[in-house]
């Protein structure tokens, strides 16, 4: 067996800022990284637009209590005040941090870093580096991580969480190159696996982003927070759902519809298209279901919007966004210099996930805690986002809340032991678990049930939401759920199987759904990014707290979790 003092599953910002947190603190810790693809390939590298942070070198009016409102008012109040406040206040601290590894942010011309404008935020805030923000973190982190000797499994495909009397104590493991499974024991088992874009036919999230860690946090019992906050990017490019950041409107970009107008005046006049993202998805929405969106061949009625970028000229564009310019032309053939390019919203981002303390320690229900369990980053819900997260705020999470989680484990495993496991069983239980996959001798092809499966969701669990649509959403996914058993593998090899880890990925991606449904289903009230249009209002006395969803193949139970509410009482959220 496998052994070492933290296991941290998924090498994206969280996961690496925790690892290097852990070994600036105590650097005779033995920590050891897994990651399913290679971390430099984790989700965090596509980050394009930039991270949060009252710098004050563009806006000097700027405050850290600001930027905490504007992520409160954000989050439609349902975010966690204490969790945002020290989002906020350590900020500027963890930008100069990074920069102090050697991460490159892009300049103002004295040389100090630069800030731009995003959605939600009422000061220039978000540094960037260009519009590729993700990349030129995570590579500072990978090459921090082997300068301070943390073990790194790269293409290890984990298998399930280790839960036993309510202390987290390993994983298993499985090497994607050869097959092999293994049990790793620890004192600390930390979850940074990301989101789970892939619950949905149309994101911008990468292919790896399935829920995972979700799933098997679930699975071993583990509650999982406010799943229903589903965000949508107003911004993916119509048809692939490939994201525009909205570092593209920061810098000045418009949206406009069929008749050429710039539609977001309506919806939200003092912001315009820089309103949060919750607020102009709906707008786009309900543009192109009023016959305003446009068609490919440029008439109304059709299935998207345009993003119009021809007014910044080619300088601005080229040297602030320029991946975006990029992307577009690449996918599209569009020269974004001359001409618009057709966007729709686009499944983006969990603001919910495995609920955790603001150490990073995972919540066993509304009161207890889960002995050797920490999570971060996108996976984990501490709650800053509440029901809408701000763009820039996740990086910023990832980092501000990657480094604390690192420095409450390096405090919290002075006290732990390696805890006992079974190895054997859980070796055993695991290969039968893939002998049967590869055994099944059903009919049904992975790729069509999954593909069955997103657009379940994606029909019935969207931007706009009623009872009876998701009442049937619930009705399929079931069926779908039993179809699983039908599925059949071409590929009964034991080196580089994919189709396996394709399978073992779609099984998460369908808990995660009926979670993400169930919790939907009984939030009667509209709020951030979840809009019912049989209960338009949002509903503070009987929904002003977090959803906490209990899963078990019987079903899913509900229970509900108060919000911290510190300096701002929830009022009406206007733009
Ligand atoms: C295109 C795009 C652009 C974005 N731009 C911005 C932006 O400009 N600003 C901003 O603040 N936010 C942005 N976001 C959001 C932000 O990038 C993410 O929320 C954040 O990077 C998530 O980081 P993470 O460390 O939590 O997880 P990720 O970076 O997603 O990493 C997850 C890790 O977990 C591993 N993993 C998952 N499951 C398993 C398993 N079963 N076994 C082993 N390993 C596993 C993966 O291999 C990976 O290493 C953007 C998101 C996208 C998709």
């Amino acid at each position: 067996m496998l052994e070492h003092d933290v296991i941290i599953v998924g090498g994206g910002l969280a996961g690496c800022r925790a690892a290097l947190e852990i070994k600036r603190t105590d650097p005779n810790l033995d920590v050891a990284l897994v990651a399913k693809t290679h971390p430099i390939r984790s989700h965090s590298v596509a980050a394009q637009g930039g991270m949060a942070a009252t710098l004050k070198n563009v806006d000097v009016e700027d405050t850290w209590e600001a930027h905490a409102f504007d992520t409160v008012k954000g989050s439609d109040y349902l975010a966690d005040q204490d969790a945002v406040e020290i989002l906020t206040r350590e900020a500027a601290d963890v930008v100069i941090d990074l920069e102090h590894m050697g991460v490159l942010f892009s300049r103002l011309p004295d040389g100090r870093i630069a800030q731009r404008a995003f959605g939600g935020h009422s000061n220039r805030r978000t540094c960037y580096a260009a519009d590729k923000t993700g990349h030129a973190i995570l590579h500072e982190l990978v090459n921090n991580l082997k300068r301070n000797g943390v073990r790194l499994y790269d293409e290890w495909y984990v298998m399930q969480l280790i839960v036993e009397q309510g202390q987290a104590k390993g994983v298993v493991m499985f090497r994607i190159r050869d097959s092999k499974v293994q049990v790793v024991r620890a004192k600390v088992v930390m979850f940074a696996t990301g989101g789970y874009g892939r619950v949905y036919n149309t994101t911008s999230n990468d292919y790896a982003s399935t829920g995972d860690g979700l799933a098997m946090s679930a699975f071993a019992g583990v509650p999982l927070e406010d799943m229903e906050f589903v965000q949508f990017h107003p911004t993916g490019m119509y048809p692939v759902g490939v994201l525009l950041s909205e570092a593209v409107r920061g810098e000045g970009a418009y949206l406009i519809n069929a008749n050429g107008d710039r539609f977001m005046a309506t919806y939200a006049p003092s912001r315009m298209e820089l309103a949060p993202r919750d607020i102009t998805s709906r707008a786009i929405v309900r543009e192109i279901r009023a016959g305003r969106g446009i068609h490919p061949d440029g008439s109304a009625g059709g299935p998207f919007i345009y993003l119009d970028l021809r007014h910044m000229g080619r300088e601005k564009i080229m040297s602030r966004i320029p991946f975006c310019w990029e992307e577009a032309h690449r996918l599209l053939g569009i020269d974004a210099v001359h001409e618009p390019i057709p966007v729709r919203p686009t499944v983006h981002y969990s603001m919910g996930g495995i609920p955790v303390n603001t150490d990073g320690q995972v919540r066993s229900g509304p009161d207890g805690l889960i002995e050797g369990f920490f999570a971060a980053g996108e996976a984990a819900c501490v709650s800053v986002h509440g029901a809408n997260r701000l763009g820039s705020n996740s990086l910023l999470e990832c980092i501000v809340y990657g480094r604390r989680t690192g420095a409450a484990i390096a405090r919290y495993i002075q006290d732990r032991k390696l805890p006992d496991i079974n190895e054997q069983s859980y070796i055993r239980s695991t290969q039968e678990q893939i002998n049967t996959l590869m055994n099944q001798s059903g009919t049904i092809r992975i790729g069509a049930l999954r593909q069955n499966f997103q657009d379940c969701m994606t029909q019935h669990c969207g931007v706009f939401r009623t009872e009876e649509l998701m009442q049937e959403g619930l009705n399929q996914l079931k069926q779908l759920q039993q179809q699983y058993e039908q599925i059949y593998l071409d590929d009964k090899g034991t080196t580089w199987n994919t189709e396996l880890i394709e399978a073992l990925e779609l099984r998460s991606l369908m808990v995660v759904g009926e979670i993400i449904l169930t919790s939907a289903l009984n939030r009667k009230e509209s709020r951030g990014a979840h809009c019912r249009e049989d209960y338009t209002e949002r509903d503070d006395t009987n929904f002003l707290k977090h959803t906490m969803a209990f899963y078990s193949p019987a079903g899913i139970d509900l229970n509900y979790l108060p919000v911290a509410i510190t300096r701002f009482e929830p009022k009406e959220r206007k733009y």
